[in-house]
């Protein structure tokens, strides 16, 4: 049987969270010892695990299938891929950063500067639509000591927290792009390794829609039930079941984990009880 091949990185940010995705959607990966390639024990999946940089170029030659890396890495590359979903996880930005003391005036500040990146092409566009000249220095890592050392006048890299920036002397200036883990896809696959695909893409929304989602069940005076309603949206609307205690009502639904609480207390004021939240794994819309 034919079997899809997905890159994902071998070791760095995104290796554990891409393994842990695969095993969200029921796929189980053997690989102890991170071999150069391995294959799901339970679907028709080959894993080759790769440095990030290489993953859009095996994509477009159809070395891999598809592949996880971060949006950043993809833009980049500037190769013949299909961006096929976000993932939601690796969220990241590439900002421009300076030194501290500069006093930042505005994109015009980069005017005529050295700015050191590993994301040169990104860099580029950035400054020709927005037609500014600066001089490019590219490395292809630890660009944030080019400025302290005295390669560079700024830099133009990855920040998530800035707690690198702030080590090195440097400050936030502007944040250009932001990014995330994407799946990215070759732009012939068969169409054996297309249903394939169309089966783990199934899955792994599943997973993202039931991320963060909870299930609540409560019980209520049925007066109450249309202001119970109003609160939960639920994914079309509440279910609404009748208990043994024919005054009483138990009600179903979905709410975001972020609104927990503020939906909580709302429901016990207008007379909600014995309410109780499930987390959710998964969700097939
Ligand atoms: P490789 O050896 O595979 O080339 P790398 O050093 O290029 O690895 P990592 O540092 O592991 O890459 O980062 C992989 C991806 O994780 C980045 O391209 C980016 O999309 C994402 N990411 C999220 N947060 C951060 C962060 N704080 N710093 C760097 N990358 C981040
Ligand atoms: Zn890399």
């Amino acid at each position: 049987m034919e079997k899809i091949k997905i890159a994902i990185q071998k070791s760095g940010r995104l290796s554990e969270k891409s393994l842990d995705l695969l095993s969200e959607c029921g796929i189980n990966v053997s690989n102890g010892n991170r071999r150069l390639k391995t294959e799901a024990r339970n679907f028709p999946l080959e894993i080759l695990f790769l440095r990030d940089d290489d993953i859009p170029q095996y994509v477009e030659q159809g070395v891999a299938d598809i592949g996880i890396l971060g949006q950043n890495e993809m833009w980049e590359k500037e190769k013949d891929v299909t961006e096929i979903e976000r993932l939601g996880f690796g969220s990241c930005r590439l900002s421009l950063a300076i030194p501290k003391d500069e006093v930042y005036t505005g994109l015009a500040y980069f005017g005529g500067k050295r700015i050191a990146t590993s994301y040169p092409r990104i860099l580029k566009k950035f400054f020709r639509e927005k037609e500014i000249d600066v001089k490019i220095e590219e490395l292809g890592g630890s660009v944030e000591i080019a400025t302290g050392i005295g390669l560079a006048d700024a830099i133009f890299d990855i920040v998530s927290t800035g707690s690198t920036l702030i080590m090195n002397g440097l400050k936030e200036a502007e944040a250009i792009v932001k990014s995330e883990a994407t799946l990215i896809g070759n732009k012939n696959l068969s169409a054996a390794k297309t249903e394939l695909l169309e089966r783990l893409l199934f899955r792994i929304k599943a997973y993202k829609n039931g991320r963060g989602k909870k299930y609540v069940l409560l019980n209520a005076p049925n007066e109450v039930i249309p202001d119970i309603v109003r609160l939960l949206p639920g994914m079309r609307s509440p279910s609404i079941l009748p208990l043994a205690d024919g005054r009483w009502s138990s009600i179903h639904s979905v709410i975001n984990g972020d609104d927990f609480w503020e939906i909580i207390d709302e429901l016990k004021h207008a007379g909600a009880e014995g309410i109780l939240v499930i987390p959710i794994e998964k969700m097939i819309l």
